[in-house]
């Protein structure tokens, strides 16, 4: 029987990291994974959708490419050729992790497994085979699966998963997508990019619900231009598929026909069937692990990291948290602090946030100054042809304290990282005002909205000259 210091369960961006960290630190760690390493993130989550991005960015540029001076036509979109370099990028990455754990010193275990108690895993392995691995602490990472709906049930044919469509073999005509989420949003402006007609049905009055109303707003204004119908305040009850083609029925109106649906209503932490109910580990109603904010569950030596623990299902709070329970398995005294957890989503243009937002603020009364900038007013985004969106910062009026942005616009997923290290620094608009930053960049929004909370914005009339 084997035995480690910490056996990792799930390769995902959770555990491959804790492992990485629990092999830098000399501890003896295996990784118990049934499919690829990399989990979600890296196989049907952020890096095939990232690599269809910049896809789409490529058919779009080809299309708009006469305003650049760049005379061209496209003469199709190759689907084959598109996921088939998705593959390429996965593999490479996947390729990567596997030999870090390797040079670290990780044993990676193939199986599925199972806790039989807190210091074991059950492994079946594909050729059915079974062992036992033993650990002094044990760290679980099995994340999270796609959300179905009553009636609409993905059956890998007509109507799929969102891990499943990044494996298309054609380019769907017509696509219809379930849910205006983050992971709808971003399907939306993918594939009516590639050239599909693209339907989003969305329950909420508006898509990006948990985003402010601007942000909703600006994304469904441009994902529209791009001839995407978005229909909110529909609510789906259920798909038929008829031949090469799928009815989605909604419980008010006449179907929505498209070759293909995606199911993007969300998605569950993989909690259920790893033993966690014999051993008494502690999973709320919506089957995310309970763990205090050493991501310690209520098991003592078994810790819950990523999706399954379910705070965020955000790949970057899961390699954080993996930090933390790796190094508190190791006997040091690590803790989550959630307060500034910056995240984008990958739309066109781009929506990234940080910190609180402004309804909450005024819900929670806190007093509070906002400072904006217009991306249309960038000399950058304008010579990038991407003039959409806006940077909303706000800050404390007393202490000054940079408390939250929303960014939408081109690179909004790389400044927002500028927003998040001035809060972690307790910074103030003031002090970005006088940071010096590279003219001409995205980045100087960031400037110019800190300016803006003081009325002082440069490139933006004052508010007393504008009135
Ligand atoms: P989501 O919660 O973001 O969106 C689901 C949407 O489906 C909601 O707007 C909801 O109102 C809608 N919905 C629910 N039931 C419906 C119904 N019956 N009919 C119509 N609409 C309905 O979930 P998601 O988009 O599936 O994403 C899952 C998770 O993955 C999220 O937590 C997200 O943060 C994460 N994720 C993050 C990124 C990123 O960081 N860029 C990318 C992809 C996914």
């Amino acid at each position: 029987m084997e035995s480690y210091d910490v056996a990792v369960l799930g390769g995902g961006p959770g555990g491959y990291v804790a492992a990485i960290r629990g092999g830098q630190l000399g501890a003896k760690v295996c990784v118990v994974e049934e499919a690829s390493l990399g989990g979600t993130c890296l196989n049907r989550g952020c890096i095939p959708s990232k690599a269809f991005y910049e896809s789409a960015a490529r058919v779009l540029a080809v299309r708009n490419g006469a305003e650049f001076g760049v005379r061209a036509s496209l003469e199709g979109f190759d689907m084959g050729a598109c996921v088939a370099r998705k593959n390429r990028v996965v593999g490479t990455l996947v390729g990567g992790v596997q030999k870090l754990l390797q040079g670290y010193g990780v044993d990676l275990i193939q199986g599925r497994g199972t806790l039989t108690a807190p210091d074991a895993i059950q492994v079946r392995s594909p050729d059915g085979s079974s062992r036992v691995v033993r650990a002094r602490n044990v760290i679980v990472a099995t994340g999270s699966r796609p959300a179905g709906l009553p009636g609409l049930t993905p059956d890998g044919n007509r109507i799929l998963t969102t891990d499943a469509v990044w494996d298309l073999e054609t380019l769907p005509r017509r696509l219809v997508i379930v849910g205006g989420g983050v992971i709808g949003c971003e399907l939306a402006y993918i594939f009516a990019a590639f050239g599909s007609r693209v339907t989003v049905l969305e329950a909420l009055d508006r898509i990006l619900a948990t985003e402010e109303k601007e942000a909703s707003r600006t994304v469904r204004r441009s994902l529209e231009t791009l001839g995407v119908e978005i229909r909110t305040g529909v609510r789906v009850a259920g798909a038929e598929t008829r031949g090469e083609e799928v009815a989605v029925a909604l419980e008010d109106g006449d179907p929505v026909v498209g070759d293909y649906a995606v199911v993007a209503v969300g998605r569950i932490p993989a909690s259920s069937g790893i033993g966690l109910e014999d051993l008494g580990v502690e999973v709320d109603d919506r089957g995310r692990i309970v763990v205090n904010d050493e991501m310690e569950t209520s098991v003592p030596g078994v810790y819950a990291v990523g999706d399954v623990v379910g705070q965020y299902q955000l790949a970057h709070v899961a390699t954080s948290e993996a930090l933390v329970a790796m190094h508190n398995s190791l006997g040091k005294k690590y803790w989550m602090d959630y307060s500034i957890v910056p995240y984008a989503v990958f739309t066109r243009p781009e929506v990234a946030s940080v910190g609180a937002k402004e309804a909450e603020l005024k819900e929670k009364g806190v007093p509070y100054k906002v400072g904006r900038f217009s991306f249309g007013a960038s000399g950058k985004a304008l010579c990038m042809g991407e003039p959409e969106g806006f940077i909303k910062i706000l800050s404390h009026e007393d202490t000054g304290r940079i408390l939250g942005a929303t960014i939408v616009g081109a690179h909004a997923s790389d400044i927002v990282g500028e927003v998040a290290v001035a809060m972690r620094m307790e910074a103030s608009p003031g002090d970005i005002v006088t940071t010096i930053h590279v003219h001409p960049t995205i980045s100087e929004v960031v400037l110019e909205a800190s300016e803006d909370t003081m009325g002082l914005s440069i490139h933006r009339m004052a508010r007393r000259r504008r009135e």
